[in-house]
């Protein structure tokens, strides 16, 4: 735990198992995401006037206006692309705070992460590497395109909403892989697509609330 969050570090050993207590009363059952979040400090990951809250169920504001996903959905999404097996190559579109990518790398081999906010990203490596997390690539993108050169990945996340994936990421998909991502742009639900030797098959399930990917990087 790097010192100058060491104020709040005492406690947050405590506050993290309540956390993975909630998580699994609310119906996580997959115990390989439960111990990656068990493993990472998610205080570090939000402003510091806000890290009290931090391992509350709630999702809170980063910086430029964007979200980090409660601790709930970051174990559900988790546990939809897992499926209980371990993950080769991973794409996930929006690192945000990096939190969801930090847990990422508990259960794949390799963790590719793309977001289109340089500033974020900047705040974003500096933490991850702070964490020792050497599997993680962060990349300045816009993630709608996907990331070419590393494809294809056994599982692709997005963090935020989109109504449609793009073709791109559905040809980056290795067979037997998935997506997920919240699917829609005012109702969303939490959608997976996987590939198979014939195409692609979709699954819906809970409904959440993310906000919406945007094409393009962020320019001043
Ligand atoms: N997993 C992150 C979620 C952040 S919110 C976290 O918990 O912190 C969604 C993120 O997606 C934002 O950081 C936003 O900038 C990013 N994003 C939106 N559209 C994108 C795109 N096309 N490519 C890459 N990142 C994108």
């Amino acid at each position: 735990m790097n010192s100058h969050h060491s104020g709040i570090g005492m406690t947050s050993q405590r506050t993290r198992a309540r956390m993975i207590e909630r998580l699994r009363s609310q119906g996580i059952a997959d115990e390989v995401v439960l111990a990656a979040m068990a493993a990472i400090p998610r205080h570090i990951f939000v402003e510091e006037v806000l890290a009290n809250r931090a391992y509350d169920d709630v999702s809170l504001p980063i910086n430029f206006g964007q979200t980090i996903s409660s601790p709930f959905t970051v174990a559900r999404m988790s546990e939809l692309l897992r499926a209980g097996s371990i993950l080769g190559r991973v794409l996930e579109i929006g690192s945000g705070c990096g939190y969801q990518t930090a847990v990422l790398a508990q259960l794949a081999r390799e963790v590719y992460s793309v977001e289109r906010v340089g500033p974020l990203l900047t705040r974003t490596r500096t933490r991850l590497r702070e964490l020792r997390l050497n599997n993680i690539r962060l990349r300045h993108a816009d993630g709608l395109l996907g990331l070419s050169e590393a494809a294809p990945f056994d599982g692709i996340m997005l963090t935020a909403g989109t109504p449609h994936i793009p073709p791109p990421l559905l040809e980056q998909l290795a067979v037997h892989g998935k997506i997920v991502f919240p699917k829609g742009s005012q109702d969303q639900f939490l959608c997976v697509i996987e590939r198979n030797l014939q195409g692609y098959t979709e699954t819906i399930f809970d409904e959440v609330k993310f906000v919406p990917m945007m094409s393009g990087i962020w320019k001043r």
